[in-house]
């Protein structure tokens, strides 16, 4: 049964991403239960482009909105573990709740998702990681869902995953995921995250509208190296700018709207390959007309 509330027509976007700019969305869903989800997809005639949502802290929407209906997982966020100490999170759930499930089980290893502001299902997809880990290496499988409500479960090696990147075909969104982890001392786990979280709060802008590191690193380089020895720390463009504290952030910082962000990223990437002949390519994804 699908609740009244759960499909809107013309649902204004910029609230739920976190640089806080785009236009609507055609239409938007926001699944209260697997149920929902399965059986809104199985009769869903719309026939328009779906786009999966999760915290919305990797993605810029344009200004112009996205002439399709995108699906929210936020609501689907439950945490289960196994007697075994296999952790599953549904992927609306958020990877620091995640994290802070596993502490408070004993469980280690998945310390890392402390410090990123993202859901579970964005992190699969992005293959989320820091501080020496990433999804990939904590990651069982993952049970995905079609556009047609089809389910699927994913072995990690299905995936493919490498550096925010994932090589699953576009088709498929993720449902839930299973974890991996070890049984550790709680005090040492909790002691790890708040480490990782007083040093994001020294090297990461916290608590702006960003939307996290803008473009990937190559094999050979950083890219916040590349934008500062190409002058671009700063940078201004609109109401966006290069963040003064990380370099690979941009920031609504007064009023920004999407064009102003993309356009701000792409002065970088001409900067920047006219300076050092490299060719930055965005994490961030960008959808929308
Ligand atoms: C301040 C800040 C710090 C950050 N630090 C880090 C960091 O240290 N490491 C890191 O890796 N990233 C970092 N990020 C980037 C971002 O948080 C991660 O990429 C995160 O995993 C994105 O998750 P999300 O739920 O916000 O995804 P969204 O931004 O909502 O979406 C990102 C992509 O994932 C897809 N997606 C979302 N949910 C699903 C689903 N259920 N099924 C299929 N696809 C889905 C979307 O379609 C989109 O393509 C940071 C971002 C910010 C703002």
């Amino acid at each position: 049964m699908i609740s009244k509330s759960s499909l809107i027509k013309n649902k204004k976007m910029s609230n739920l991403t976190w640089f806080g700019v785009g236009g609507f969305s055609k239409y938007y869903f926001q699944p209260s239960s697997e149920k929902e989800l399965i059986s809104f997809l199985q009769y869903n005639d719309l026939n328009l482009p779906i786009y999966p949502l999760g915290a919305g802290s990797n993605i810029i929407i344009r200004d112009q909105g996205f002439n399709g209906l995108i699906i929210h997982f936020n609501k689907l966020k439950e945490i289960l573990i196994d007697e075994e100490g296999i952790i599953t999170a549904y992927s609306g759930a958020m990877d620091a709740d995640v994290a802070r499930f596993a502490r408070n089980h004993s469980r280690e290893g998945l310390e890392f998702l402390i410090g990123i502001p993202g859901t579970i299902g964005g992190g699969i997809k992005m293959n989320s990681g820091a501080y020496g880990s990433e999804i990939k290496k904590i990651l069982i499988d993952v049970t995905a869902i079609n556009e047609k409500g089809k389910q699927k479960i994913f072995t990690v090696d299905d995936l493919k995953l490498d550096y925010r990147t994932n090589k699953l075909s576009q088709e498929w969104m993720f449902l839930k995921a299973r974890f991996k982890s070890n049984s550790g001392s709680k005090d040492l786990i909790q002691r790890k995250m708040k480490e990782i979280i007083q040093s994001r709060k020294i090297s990461q802008p916290i608590g702006q509208k960003t939307g996290g590191s803008t473009f990937m690193n190559g094999k050979d380089f950083k890219a916040w190296e590349l934008i500062d020895n190409s002058g671009c720390r700063g940078l201004k463009n609109g109401g966006a700018i290069i963040s003064h504290k990380h370099c690979n952030f941009i920031i609504n910082q007064n009023n920004a709207t999407a064009k102003d962000i993309e356009t701000l990223g792409e002065i970088v990437r001409k900067k920047v390959f006219k300076k050092t002949g490299k060719k930055l390519k965005w994490e961030i994804k960008i959808i929308g007309d």
